[in-house]
């Protein structure tokens, strides 16, 4: 969310500035691409259970859909703001791009807290955000997921309402679905296990045998379990991972050097994402601060939780033995941060493209609902990896012909894929 030193849309701004310097973008393209294409703010009234009425304001943000109908998450949040918004639109736009999928970038929000809401009165928010909305969303205009605060029921409810209105079975109008109602296996599994693609083919390039690794995790969320349970498969040793306390409202940092059991783990945590302090101490974890899951010895570090997590600072606190972040998260790196950590020799999996195996299966989902046909989860595992090395093998080719940073190499080729898109389609 937007805070008072850190505003995500000037420093999306400020990232694509850079590369279409880099690019030498003319000034109609970069004025084009630099802020989003379709803004949408509206309010919501909804009815509450006690009978009065709430309003609630809401967003959609198309950055650019040059490439095809726009996609991103719809997120409930009570510091949502337009900016957070717009910025999450366009690095949709860069993330579609990078990982080759034919779709433009798009996000949405409500001012809200669903902690705050009944199940009704969200169901009723929900269906009215579609009823402000539904000429401008559909499975060739632009194609709402879960994000922040929402969910599978809450895609539900709002694909119901758009099939109401528009008179027709149109699954393909929204991804996240739960499975059975439209939604595709192995969604679950996608972001974490394209994170670990990538790192496997950054692993590979750098000659650096998976087992012979260790790693240190932020969050053990949907991301950082599915990324730890394919990185220990590989042979990896997960020798610590972070995540929030409810009761405590601290983080502590769960460590095991010997290695940590992922399934035991698992098992021992709730559907937030954090674990059971007390059976962790049981099961012989050691029980750290928070903060120190980023000072371990180790030699890749998975940010998977926050944003701004890699600071100045915390790079100070880095062991040298690390030699690779790998940004699960969103945002985990402040831009200042990252000459520190090429000054260090550290290698880091630019966001965008690491955590894009989710919204690649959702355009697997899309891509099925409008068939109406499902594939078996190995096939969009299958089609997962194919995507994700193949965007990884680009990324890492262009940063070692031109000596760019993975993040650099990541934007040049995201942008130029989209200014292509626009000066084919004679826009600029
Ligand atoms: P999640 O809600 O399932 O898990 C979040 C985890 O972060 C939990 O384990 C929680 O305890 C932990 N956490 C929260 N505050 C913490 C703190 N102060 N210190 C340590 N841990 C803390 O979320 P997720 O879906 O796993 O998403 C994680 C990150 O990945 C987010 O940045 C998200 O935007 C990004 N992402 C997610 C997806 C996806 O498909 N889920 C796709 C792309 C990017």
């Amino acid at each position: 969310m937007e805070t008072e030193t850190y505003n995500p849309f000037l420093n999306a701004q400020k990232q694509f500035d850079s590369v279409a310097e880099l690019l030498n973008l003319d000034s109609g393209t970069r004025e084009l691409l630099r802020r989003p294409m379709k803004e949408q703010h509206f309010t919501i009234p909804v009815k509450m259970d006690d009978g009065t009425t709430q309003v609630f304001q809401a967003y959609r943000i198309k950055h650019n859909d040059a490439r095809g109908p726009a996609k991103g998450g719809i997120r409930f949040h009570p510091q949502e703001t337009a900016d957070t918004v717009r910025a999450l639109s366009m690095w949709m736009t860069w993330k579609c791009a990078v990982v080759d999928i034919p779709l433009g970038g798009g996000k949405g929000g409500v001012i809200c807290d669903p902690h705050n809401l009944t199940k009704a009165e969200q169901e009723r928010l929900c269906r009215g955000y579609v009823r402000q909305l539904y000429g401008q969303i559909g499975p060739v205009l632009d194609v709402p997921a879960p994000d922040v605060m929402t969910n599978g029921q809450h895609m539900l409810w709002m694909m119901d309402e758009y099939e109401k209105l528009m008179g027709g079975h149109f699954p393909g109008v929204i991804t996240g679905k739960p499975v059975g109602m439209g939604g595709s296996l192995g969604r679950t599994e996608a972001t974490g296990y394209g994170v670990i693609y990538t790192l496997k083919g950054l692993l590979e390039y750098m000659n650096l045998p998976a087992a012979n690794t260790t790693a240190s995790f932020q969050g053990f969320g949907n991301v950082a379990e599915y990324a730890a349970r394919m990185y220990t498969e590989l042979g990896g040793t997960v020798i610590a991972v972070s995540c929030w306390d409810q009761e405590d409202a601290k983080s502590y940092t769960y460590r095991k050097l010997a290695g940590c059991d992922i399934d035991e783990l698992v098992s021992i945590k709730n559907t937030f994402g954090s674990i059971d302090k007390n059976k962790a101490q049981d099961l012989g974890y050691e029980i750290l601060p928070g903060d120190e899951w980023i000072c371990q010895e180790v030699d890749i570090l998975i940010p998977a939780a926050l944003e701004n997590q890699i600071t100045p600072d915390t790079c100070a606190q880095m062991s040298p033995k690390v030699k690779i972040i790998c940004e699960a998260a969103n945002g985990p790196t402040t831009p200042d941060s990252d000459a520190i950590l090429q000054s260090k020799n550290v290698v880091v999996l630019p966001d965008f493209l690491c955590n894009a195996g989710g919204v690649t299966c959702s355009y697997f989902e899309q891509v099925q609902c409008n068939m109406n046909y499902f594939w078996s989860k190995e096939e969009v595992l299958e089609k997962l990896e194919y995507s994700m090395t193949n965007a990884f093998a680009a990324v890492n080719e262009l940063a070692q012909d031109k000596k760019l940073s993975l993040r650099d190499a990541a934007y040049v080729i995201a942008i130029n894929r989209v200014v292509d898109a626009v000066k084919l389609r004679g826009w600029v």
